[in-house]
């Protein structure tokens, strides 16, 4: 078996889309791991608002400042992935217990399909840990004249046109 880079670390989520707490947690890696890929996943039981097109073209258009990080969408299980990536690290977010107590079981599981794999938690910060990608969704799909400025304290704003121009588009 190929080595792993300890000092590369993966980060994977939906992002549909993503939310200034993800650009925390990657900002976060960014420092701490000597390179870091976002990795997108493309699973369509969960029923994606945004493509995967739109989703990548929003990470790259967000994360471009950051020199050592990268993005890729991928299909399939997340430790193969960062497998192919080469990197040693899974680098994951945790706002709640509830996110604790799911994300427990899903390490258990990654490590008995791939030991050779560590994942690393980072706390989400006070500022951003009530954000959720769903939270977004449904304040851009219910609310009023004055979305736009609301949604700034929710994600990057770069997203929130295009994402507003996606629920005007129907
Ligand atoms: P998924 O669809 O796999 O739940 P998400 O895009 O919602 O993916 O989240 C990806 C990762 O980011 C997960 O580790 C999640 O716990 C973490 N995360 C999501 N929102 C936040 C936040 N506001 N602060 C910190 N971490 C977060």
């Amino acid at each position: 078996m190929s080595e792993l880079n300890p000092h590369h670390a993966v980060y994977v989520g939906s992002f549909d889309p993503l939310t200034l707490g993800h650009l925390d947690i990657i900002r976060r890696g960014a420092g701490l791991f000597d390179k870091l890929t976002v990795g997108i996943g493309l699973n369509p039981e969960k029923n994606p608002l945004l493509t995967p097109e739109e989703r990548e073209s929003m990470c790259r258009q967000v994360l471009a400042p950051f020199q050592n990080v990268e993005v890729k969408c991928f299909s399939g299980l997340t430790v193969n992935f960062v497998r192919e990536c080469g990197a040693a690290v899974m680098l994951r977010g945790v706002r709640t217990l509830t996110d604790i107590e799911l994300e427990f079981t899903m390490t258990l599981a990654n490590r008995a399909l791939d030991p050779a794999i560590e994942t690393v938690f980072l706390m989400a910060s006070e500022k951003y840990s009530h954000i959720s990608s769903s939270l977004i969704k449904q304040i851009a799909s219910l609310g009023r004249g004055n979305t736009a400025e609301q949604l700034k304290s929710f994600l990057p704003r770069e997203i929130i046109e295009p994402l507003l121009a996606k629920y005007r588009a129907g």
